[in-house]
């Protein structure tokens, strides 16, 4: 028999698609599938329109065989088939796609159709694990069959053969191992039922195989079990993806079912968010929101990323484009059949769809946390214990572009209600005079509490955000105002004009023992001054301007080598017995004044949460008076 040549540019391209458009070999049987799919809607297409076709929807199956002896894969379909000159124009003639034809000659008439073919090249992919394929066909309406068979580049047959019906079975002559390559795997049920699932689970026909199971012998008895094999055809793909039905139609635990099994998650996700959107770009997503944060969640291991479906076919398990990084904890899928693929069906070439679809879904994953704060607010600091994090990271990033699409999904401590308040339910229980939201950082909401400098607001009634995690400074200062009032520190809290007049009389008054404290601790501290806040306590550490304390501590736990510092500015409370101990001390035993001084200053810091500079000088110090 003549053997037919491939073109020269096609023997090129051939080789190239064998060995370089893919990237996984596995792959190929998605296409060979995805083919089989294709032709079974053609033929379920024409049906529509051509009583004689006589076959409904259901009546269309995908079968896969593997006979390990022969090392030959087979998928076989019951769909449209082709003639002779099918054979010559869509296997012959490389990136000729007869699925893409088919499209574009029914346009809107075939809208209900979900074929997935278009660039002609994904037929070819089985010859990176086969070395001979044989397409035995028949093409619906047709008297005669034919078998089409190639090795690869050296060309092709043609020649007519004998099937009963209407479809095609593709034969795949199974590579040997090599040492690189286990090509036997593909002829392994295990390995077959895995990558349908993996790749195919969506196609809208039954992909079926004979499957090997195990079952108690009948007549064993039960405390001696014996088991014996036998096969059984199963069809292995779901078909009906979860995310095409109406929300209505699926029940909670089927959408929980479906997050756990398919993220590997134990636990059920709190939020599931359904999305449909047909227009410019038609899709449909289904979104999760986890229930616990994944253990590698805050670490480089995690990836974020939306499994990316065309047409029920995986196409990305990981697309990272789907989400912004500050919804990077959501899961979940996205089908579109209006993607452009590149000829690999692997990534996208433009991503002008993609950029529109994050965009819509960053819309939604906002407006259902929004609606999930609003109605279920102990679900939702579940949530915010879990993520929470990463809004405030996402207030912050990108010198705060998405903060204001995140400040209302945020949570602080708050001093008076003893709970997490958002920043609008602070606002709105402000006093008419109230200037500023007030906040106040610390390692943790008890060590806040105690802080000498929130004795003074928290007396007179007034409401102060608890500042836990080292975001939270950064946040404020990214927002700097939420409905138009200001953030500030409660350690920079404006004095009352009365306060300060007297602070500034006391300093007049006692200027002779500031100067010797500040005289004593040196470059330490940037000033010695009488304070105007504290009440009961006898010191407290302010930091100048710039870095505040807790930024201090963050940046010191970062990047220890930059010693990046804040000023400190010491406080001292004029009216308390200490204070006129010291006084006192200047003038009589000036040597005693600086121990007491040196002890301030370490109290102040440690109050302040900051480490001592030398903290057995200091012990030393407190035991000495003990003598
Ligand atoms: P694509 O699917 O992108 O069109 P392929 O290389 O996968 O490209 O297939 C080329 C063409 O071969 C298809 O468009 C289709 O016309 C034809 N074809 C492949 N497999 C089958 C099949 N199982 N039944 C009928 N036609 C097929
Ligand atoms: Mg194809």
């Amino acid at each position: 028999m003549a053997k037919k040549q491939f073109k020269a540019e096609s023997k090129r391209l051939l080789d190239l698609m064998v060995n370089s458009i893919y990237t996984h070999k596995e792959i190929f049987l998605r296409e060979i599938i995805s083919n089989a799919s294709d032709a079974c809607d053609k033929l379920c297409y024409l049906a529509l329109t051509d009583q004689a076709v006589g076959m409904d929807r259901g009546d269309f199956k995908i079968e896969i065989t593997a006979d390990k002896e022969a090392r030959t894969l087979t998928v076989s379909d019951n769909g449209v088939g082709m003639d002779r000159e099918d054979l010559e124009n869509n296997l012959g003639v490389i990136a000729s796609s007869g699925s893409y034809k088919f499209k574009q000659e029914l346009r809107d008439a075939a809208k209900d159709t979900d074929v997935i073919g278009q660039f002609g090249v994904g037929f070819y992919s089985a010859f990176m694990v086969s070395d001979q394929i044989t397409v035995v066909t028949r093409k619906y309406g047709a008297d005669s069959a034919y078998r089409w068979q190639s090795s690869g580049a050296d060309g092709y047959t043609i020649s007519e053969c004998e099937k009963a019906t209407v479809g095609t079975d593709i034969v795949m002559r199974i590579k040997p191992d090599s040492e690189e390559e286990r090509y036997g795997e593909f002829l392994e049920g295990w390995r077959l039922q895995e990558l349908v699932r993996k790749y195919s689970d969506y196609i809208r026909f039954p992909i079926r195989m004979e499957v090997s199971k195990t079952r108690k012998k009948e007549d064993s008895p039960e405390d001696k079990p014996e088991y014996e094999t036998y096969t059984e055809i199963e069809t292995l793909n779901s078909m009906v993806p979860i995310w095409q039905r109406a929300k209505s139609e699926v029940t909670q635990e089927e959408y929980y079912k479906f997050y756990r099994d398919k993220f590997h998650d134990y636990a059920d996700p709190q939020r599931v968010i359904p999305v449909s959107v047909e227009g410019n770009i038609t899709y449909k997503a289904l979104l999760f929101v986890p229930g616990a944060t994944p253990f590698d969640y805050y670490t480089k291991e995690f990836e974020k990323g939306l499994q990316l479906y065309s047409n029920g076919v995986l196409i990305m398990d990981k697309c990272a484009d789907l989400l912004p990084e500050h919804f990077r904890f959501v899961r979940g899928v996205v089908d579109s059949p209006d993607l452009s693929l590149n000829i690999s069906r692997e990534l996208l070439q433009h991503d002008r769809q993609l950029k529109v679809i994050a965009g819509n879904l960053e819309k939604k994953i906002k407006a259902d946390l929004s609606k999930f704060l609003s109605e279920d607010r102990e679900g939702y600091q579940t949530f915010w214990k879990n993520f929470g994090r990463q809004l405030k990271y996402g207030v912050v990033n990108e010198y705060g572009r998405h903060k204001e699409l995140l400040q209302d999904l945020l949570l602080f401590y708050s001093s008076t209600e003893k709970k997490p308040v958002t920043l609008d339910e602070y606002v709105s229980r402000m006093k008419e005079d109230q200037k500023y939201i007030y906040y106040a950082a610390g390692e943790t909401a008890d060590k806040i509490d105690k802080l000498p400098q929130t004795e003074g607001l928290r007396d007179a009634g007034t409401e102060i955000l608890y500042f836990t995690e080292e975001v939270d400074e950064f946040c404020a200062q990214t927002l700097r105002t939420y409905k138009e009032k200001e953030f500030r520190s409660v350690l920079d809290q404006e004095i009352e004009e009365g306060a300060e007049k007297k602070a500034e009389e006391e300093a007049q008054a006692h200027k002779g023992t500031f100067d010797f404290v500040k005289e004593a601790l040196g470059d330490a501290v940037k000033e010695v001054k009488a304070s105007a806040r504290l009440k009961s306590h006898p010191v407290c550490l302010t930091a100048g301007e710039g870095l505040s304390f807790e930024m201090e501590k963050y940046f010191q736990a970062v990047q220890p080598d930059a010693a990046l510092k804040a000023e400190r500015i010491l406080e001292l409370n004029v009216e308390h017995p200490a204070f006129q101990a010291l006084e006192a001390a200047v003038e009589a035993d000036p040597e005693k004044a600086k121990t007491y001084a040196s002890l301030l200053y370490s109290q102040a810091l440690l109050i302040a949460g900051l480490p001592l500079d030398d903290p057995s000088g200091y012990t030393d110090l407190v035991c000495g008076l003990m003598k």
